[in-house]
């Protein structure tokens, strides 16, 4: 049946059409852009709701809610990855495959902020590097699946699609329009937990004692990571000693940013609004801001298409990312996601063909803005070899200035014998291991990683130091959908990126 396709009925929508891309008007494809315009594209992955009216009030309440997080920030966030994008930055983006709502809980914002910001440490002290956090948390409740239905207890049910849609229990696979006010909510709680614990001091640096690493026992990396706090309390008694160490030295906190994989859009248009460009914006900075005039002379600036001093910033969080199954040219997810202020993410996986790619790049950012566009490439240990170095090339003669960023997970998932998802902790490193080298042989270099992880003591990734085995998987095996990295294999990933930028 066809999938509900709900219009914003909001005063001035129409008023306010947004003419994104004068090259596309000039090659014939279609240039009107609107927050729900992507309703008239094929769509994979759609969702069909039995209960149309609970939808549309569903939608309705969205539409009258607060913004989850504002353009100043959202704003401030694209420059930090243009400064990824040009080689001074680097970007760590984590959290769980699937968050749950129930994981909307002190104790576990508390491990997965606190393993984000010991990694970071890590990267900053290893790679000399400000290091950008986005976490994959307050909002990544919807899944893509690659079957609709799975066999349970042999009757086909509904697949599981993130607390968004329906529920994990067998029960609760029929999807729930109440589930996306509840998504709202969920988000808009997590975030504020996340907020306050920064602005009491969790990130301080001055208190490093305060992010003692949690079950990780292992002796060596117990021993690494007491270095560079050492070394870190010792810098700062230093900067205090000379005065440097000021309130404004901005020491005392950091910024964590917010995402999810854009993948439900009737949510995703209901908190997307028409707002002022912050004083940050490009199009308030014309000639300052390097990112806005990309090296081969790039076309125009963001204002020039709008002119009111606004744009359609999606609200539901800083950044959002296109699936690898949801990147078709011509669907409905690529439609949405070229009207959007925020930066995006798009994941590359090994059946991206480079001219395509490129197409991408054209559709969802025009005027070629510098780190506008973070590509998640995700193609597997064995694959990666074949196809990364193509594909930075054919960015690279594009003009495009994007983030290159590994996520080392999604392509080397396997099924053990007994059918449990895990992933080897040696193909993730050698996926990263790969990805560095490669960008170096190409004259470019990785800007960040994608992760899948949590600060849980979980048993989902076989191998690491602590030499995890298929048999030990049933120990702690906790994760909705994909297995993620536990602490210490966080940790350990992050000493080895490190590493590779002191050598
Ligand atoms: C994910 O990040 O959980 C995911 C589904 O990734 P991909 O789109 O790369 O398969
Ligand atoms: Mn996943």
């Amino acid at each position: 049946s066809e999938p509900l396709k709900l219009k914003l009925s909001k005063e001035g929508e129409a008023a306010a059409e947004l003419k994104v891309n004068e090259e596309q008007q000039c090659n014939g494809s279609s240039t009107t852009w609107t927050p729900s315009s992507w309703t008239t594209k094929p769509i994979k992955q759609d969702v069909v709701y039995t209960d149309g009216v609970a939808v549309k009030n569903a939608l309705a309440k969205l539409e009258c809610l607060p913004p989850i997080v504002t353009p100043a920030e959202i704003v401030k966030l694209r420059k930090s990855l243009q400064e990824v994008a040009l080689g001074k930055a680097f970007l760590l983006q984590g959290g769980d495959c699937a968050e749950l709502f129930d994981y909307c809980e002190a104790n576990a914002i508390d491990s997965k902020i606190k393993l984000l910001l010991q990694m970071s440490l890590v990267l900053i002290y290893g790679a000399y590097k400000p290091v950008v956090r986005i976490a994959r948390m307050a909002g990544q409740y919807a899944k893509p699946r690659s079957s609709p239905t799975e066999i349970y207890d042999g009757k086909e049910i509904p697949s599981f699609r993130g607390d968004i849609l329906n529920g994990y229990d067998v029960e609760e696979r029929t999807p729930d329009p109440a589930r996306l006010v509840s998504a709202y909510f969920h988000s808009a709680s997590t975030l504020n937990y996340i907020r306050a614990s920064l602005a009491s001091g969790i990130a301080d640096l001055h208190s490093p004692l305060d992010w003692e690493l949690g079950h990780v026992k292992d002796q060596k990396i117990k021993a690494q990571y007491t270095r560079i706090v050492d070394s870190i309390t010792d810098s700062l008694r230093f900067m205090k000693t000379v005065g440097a160490d000021s309130p404004a030295s901005g020491l005392e906190t950091v910024d964590i940013y917010t995402s999810h994989e854009g993948l439900l859009l009737e949510y995703e248009q209901s908190l997307t609004r028409r707002l002022r460009h912050p004083a940050s914006h490009p199009s308030h900075q014309p000639s300052q801001l390097p990112g806005s005039i990309p090296p081969n002379g790039g076309t125009k600036k963001l204002s020039e298409v709008s002119g009111d001093g606004k744009g359609w910033y999606n609200t539901s969080a800083h950044f959002l990312w296109i699936g690898d199954r949801t990147r078709q040219l011509d669907g409905a997810h690529v439609e949405y996601f070229r009207g959007i202020e925020n930066p995006i993410g798009i994941k590359i996986g090994p059946t991206m063909m480079a001219s395509d790619l490129v197409s991408l790049l054209d559709i969802v950012n025009p005027s070629k803005s510098v780190g506008k566009v973070v590509l998640i490439t995700r193609y597997g240990e064995h694959k990666i070899d074949s196809l990364l170095a193509s594909h930075i090339r054919a960015v690279r003669e594009s003009g495009h200035v994007v983030v290159w960023q590994c996520d080392p997970m999604h392509g080397n998932t396997k099924s053990t014998p007994s059918g449990v998802k895990t992933r080897q902790f040696s193909s993730i490193l050698s996926e990263v291991g790969s990805a560095l080298r490669i960008h170096k042989e190409e004259g470019s270099f990785l800007g960040g990683v994608h992760l899948e992880l949590t600060g849980e003591a979980v048993t989902e990734c076989v191998g690491g130091s602590e030499g995890l085995t298929e048999g030990d998987l049933g120990l702690n095996y906790t994760t909705y959908c994909d297995p993620r990295l536990n602490e210490k294999q966080a940790l350990e990933l992050a000493f080895l990126v490190a590493g590779h930028y002191r050598d």
